[in-house]
């Protein structure tokens, strides 16, 4: 049984989902570990421990929880922290739960106190606890079946301890290195027909931000070049032209990055500036700056994180300087 109570953002891609660990490119630490846990608790035959999988969006945790269901060959069933908001809407779900299923709670760090509360005997001890009775309350225990807790977070930090505590193995997702999203772009091109070279797959993978999500959705718009101009994938100048079309920058930085680094370097003259100013000044969530933009920016030695604030380095000073650079995406 599936059930996707999420609001399905991510679906649009499922067909170009890797279903097994040995198609999941890229996270080599992390796949080469799960490889082993995995086989261990399949040779015990019992449930994979609750896995914690944290890092920037789009980079594969959602990918990666369905492949750990298929690889278990326990039914995956996925929700989301904002929809999990009281006790109603997440015991029903733990008692649907079949043996070996995967439970996948994305944003699991959106999860309030109390029903986080309900989770530590669910993953403990495999008991859902419930208050019954009107007048006289009492705790009713219910056995669940045995289960995996796949919990996915942008904000590891934001996690309660005592939740964090009851997983039993914690990943971190890094950004893509160049050959791996090379990969992933030219098995997506695979799945969808196109003839794509390796050094064309490279040149949109390099604009991708090490993101696979990004890398996807730009292949689908060089797709739609390379049909209506009658370009070839194999012809890494028609990319090139397909990529300048799309107003793509060399450097891969979304509009979002470039809005944060002309800030940085022209309103605050290149900092150190503290994040709640920046937030402001360029109407955007201090969460989303954190998990999703500066994370990369960081990475790739743009800016800097100081006890007074950010800066921007000489490279993003540059960077700005450049004639062409900027241009949206
Ligand atoms: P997250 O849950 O971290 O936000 P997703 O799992 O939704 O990210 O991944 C975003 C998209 O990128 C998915 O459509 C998936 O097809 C693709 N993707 C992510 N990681 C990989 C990978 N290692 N190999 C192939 N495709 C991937």
């Amino acid at each position: 049984m599936t059930t996707d109570v999420v609001e399905d953002v991510y679906l649009q891609d499922k067909a170009l989902r890797p279903l097994t660990l040995n198609r999941f490119a890229g996270q080599p630490v992390i796949v080469e570990q799960l490889e082993i846990f995995i086989e261990a608790a399949k040779k015990r035959g019992e449930t994979l421990d609750h896995v914690l999988l944290s890092g920037p969006p789009g980079l594969g945790k959602t990918t990666l929880a369905n492949i750990i269901a298929n690889e278990m060959e326990g039914p995956f069933t996925s929700t989301s922290g904002p929809l999990l908001q009281d006790a109603t809407a997440l015991a029903p779900l733990l008692v649907s739960l079949e043996p070996g299923a995967v439970l996948f709670i994305d944003e699991i760090h959106r999860i309030p106190i109390q029903v986080e509360e309900i989770l530590y005997s669910a993953m403990e001890d495999g008991m859902l606890d419930v208050m019954v009775g009107e007048v006289e309350k009492k705790t009713l225990r219910i056995q669940l079946s045995p289960f995996t807790l796949i919990g996915a977070t942008t904000r590891s930090g934001n996690l309660s301890a005592p939740l964090r505590d009851r997983f039993g193995m914690t990943f971190r997702f890094e950004y893509y290195q160049l050959a791996d999203l090379t990969t992933v772009v030219s098995n997506a091109a695979e799945k969808l027909g196109m003839d794509v070279s390796r050094a064309s797959a490279e040149l949109i993978a390099r604009r991708s931000r090490g993101t696979p999500r990004i890398a996807l959705r730009l292949l689908r718009r060089v797709r739609d070049v390379l049909e209506t101009k009658n370009y070839s994938g194999q012809d890494i100048e028609h990319i090139t032209l397909a990529l300048e079309l799309l107003r793509i920058n060399d450097k891969g930085l979304s509009t979002q990055d470039l809005n944060y680094l002309r800030a940085l370097v022209d309103a605050f003259s290149g900092g150190p500036v503290g994040l709640n100013t920046l937030s402001a000044a360029l109407s955007e969530d201090s969460g989303t700056l954190e998990d999703t933009v500066e994370p990369y920016l960081l990475q790739e030695g743009y800016i800097q994180r100081t006890p007074r604030g950010r800066m921007a380095t000489p490279l993003a000073a540059s960077l700005l300087g450049l004639p062409g650079t900027v241009v949206t995406k």
